[in-house]
């Protein structure tokens, strides 16, 4: 019988969590809709959180603040570029926050992040939105259970909460 009680390697774990920003702001949450489902030591989860969450046991609630290093990133890049909405399709669906790949003339593809919308033009940034911040975490831990072979190989959990496809 393998321990389903604990977080180790191989586990899909199911967490609710609120994530909040250095002032206090809700950046992110999952209060109100599923848990999230991840399979841990496949970093599905920022390398800070995956870490401090290791070897916690069904029904925990951790508070865990995350540095820049070990989630997304200090930041180092030259800030928002503004570019012209046009160019961009015309149906493209722009969201702060959002990211998307972007090709140089090279053919390169880059991730982009879209850090703000003005009404004649978009800031786009190298560097994640969270980028430089703190994350503080408050999760709790709402289900474990051992990984399917095939969640294995994808690297992710399926069904309620993981990947459906
Ligand atoms: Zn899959």
């Amino acid at each position: 019988m393998s321990d389903t009680a604990t977080i180790a390697p191989n586990k899909v774990v199911f967490i609710h969590y609120t994530l909040t920003s250095d002032t206090g702001d809700e950046i992110d949450s999952s209060a109100g809709g599923p848990a999230l489902a991840y399979l841990h030591g496949a970093n599905n989860l920022v390398p800070g959180l995956e870490k401090a969450l290791e070897g916690h046991g069904l029904g925990e609630v951790l508070e865990v603040t995350v540095p820049p290093a070990e989630g997304y990133g200090e930041r180092n890049g030259p800030g928002p570029q503004t570019v012209p909405r046009s160019a961009f399709p015309e149906d493209a669906e722009l969201i702060e926050g959002m990211a998307f790949l972007a090709e140089d003339n090279e053919g390169n593809q880059t991730q982009l992040w879209i850090a703000g919308l003005e009404e004649e033009n978009v800031l786009i940034d190298q560097e994640h939105p969270l980028a430089g911040q703190n994350l503080n975490f408050k999760v709790e831990i709402t289900a474990i259970r051992d990984a399917t072979d095939e969640e294995l190989q994808h690297g992710h959990p399926h069904g309620p909460g993981g990947h459906n496809h």
